[in-house]
């Protein structure tokens, strides 16, 4: 499979981080990702330290303990812990790409010097926290808000939806303020502030996903992110974060059609294997086709981003192709599978229902439309 050979164009340091990521998630999720989504857990503290160790968290940022690789690096890694599980990918996303990445763009030296090191090494956890319970594609009607005391900030609101966040050490929370939307690091423990797990998802259930209670919290104002002002600030962490799905969705999408593939090749019926039949051909060469299409949109992207010429519409573009493509093959693999499609004991149909949330998450499949629309016609057509 990979007909077009996308993966001859790595690098050898490419390669090996392909290969690292390959066997930490054979080695230690293969084997128990079915069981964690059917419990509807994630133990986020025991592997922490362990993709600390492998480098893969904030691995595509420089100093403070974090190992620099290029776009793609990142992205194969992205690529190769998705094919796993997305709840695997979203925690790696959230920790390096969102939370990290707002304290290593906006924050202080000292900001950076407290949580950096100990975040790419796992032994500290972070969160993001944009939306809202009624503002989640609109964030800049966001209802959280800070207020100036003194020297320090108190913060007011709720967050919806956050990954990682009651797992968290640290969370970056975004609120408005007289100045403006600003960033603040909110740590574990600070009085009034509570992080509640949101039960009963049947998507990203090997994830966890919180709600944040913020109640006359108050921070000094040096846990103010002081570089970021405005929207811009938590927009750039997602462009980050989507760049990073753009790659895992095919890693989503590869299991899928390997699973595919596989039991085709074995499962009989009317005397032959599945797989002997046009119309189960049909579904698999359009699975590659797919697959190989969102190989080479995200190989394109990755190397613009490394030449710091990739735009955000760009990134649009390829979260929305590449996370369509994986669900289409995940649909398609599902029927392939038969009735064996809907069980955990397979895993297409844990991938199916994942990729329902990353369609959702980072920007909807219609925001990016629009995103895309507003590029081709130079006409806004959000509101
Ligand atoms: P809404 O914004 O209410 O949208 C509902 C529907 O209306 C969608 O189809 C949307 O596309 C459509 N719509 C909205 N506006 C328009 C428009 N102008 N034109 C056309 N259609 C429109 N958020 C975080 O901040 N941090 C996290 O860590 C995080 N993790 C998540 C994990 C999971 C599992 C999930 C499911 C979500 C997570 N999110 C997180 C939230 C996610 O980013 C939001 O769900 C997403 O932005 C959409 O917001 P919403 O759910 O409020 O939907």
């Amino acid at each position: 499979m990979d007909l077009l050979r996308v993966d001859d164009r790595l690098t050898d340091e490419e390669r090996l981080v392909r290969d690292t990521a390959r066997r930490f998630t054979a080695e230690r999720i293969a084997p128990h990702v079915a069981d964690w989504f059917e419990a509807g857990t994630f133990p986020a503290r025991e592997l922490a330290p362990e993709l600390g160790s492998l480098g893969l968290l904030g691995m595509h940022l420089s100093g403070y303990g974090c190992p620099g690789a290029g776009a793609v690096a990142y992205g194969v890694a992205c690529r190769e812990l998705e094919a796993a599980d997305s709840g695997l990918r979203s925690f790696v996303s959230v920790q390096g790409s969102l939370a990290m990445s707002a304290i290593h763009k906006f924050g202080s030296e000292e900001q950076k010097r407290e949580w950096l090191p100990r975040m790419a090494a796992g032994e500290a956890i972070g969160c993001f926290g944009l939306t809202e319970p009624d503002h989640g594609s609109d964030p800049a009607n966001m209802r959280t808000r800070a207020k100036r005391e003194g020297s320090d900030w108190v913060l007011n609101g709720s967050k919806m939806w956050i990954t990682n966040g009651s797992v968290a050490d640290v969370a970056v929370v975004w609120a408005r303020t007289d100045d403006g939307v600003r960033g603040f690091l909110v740590p574990r423990g600070a009085r009034g502030f509570s992080a509640r797990d949101i039960h009963k998802k049947l998507s990203l259930r090997a994830s966890v996903t919180s709600e944040l209670s913020l109640s006359d919290v108050r921070v000094p104002s040096s846990a103010m992110l002081p570089e970021a002002r405005g929207l811009r600030g938590p927009l750039s962490c997602l462009s980050e974060a989507r760049y990073g799905i753009v790659w895992g969705a095919i890693g989503a999408g590869r299991a899928c059609y390997e699973a595919a593939v596989e039991y085709a090749g074995s499962r009989e019926q009317f005397g032959k294997p599945i797989a002997a039949f046009q119309l189960t051909q049909q579904k698999l060469a359009a699975m590659e086709i797919a697959l190989g299409q969102a190989g080479l949109v995200a190989l394109h992207v990755g190397r613009l981003k490394e030449v710091g010429e990739v735009t955000p519409q760009q990134v649009s573009f390829g979260k929305l192709a590449n996370v369509r493509a994986a669900l289409d093959v995940a649909r398609s693999a599902r029927t392939v599978l038969g009735a064996n499609g809907v069980t955990l004991e397979y895993p297409v149909i844990r991938h199916m229902t994942n990729l329902e949330s990353v369609l959702t998450y980072e920007g909807t499949e219609e925001i990016h439309t629009l995103v895309l629309g507003e590029a081709i016609t130079g006409i806004s057509a959000y509101r």
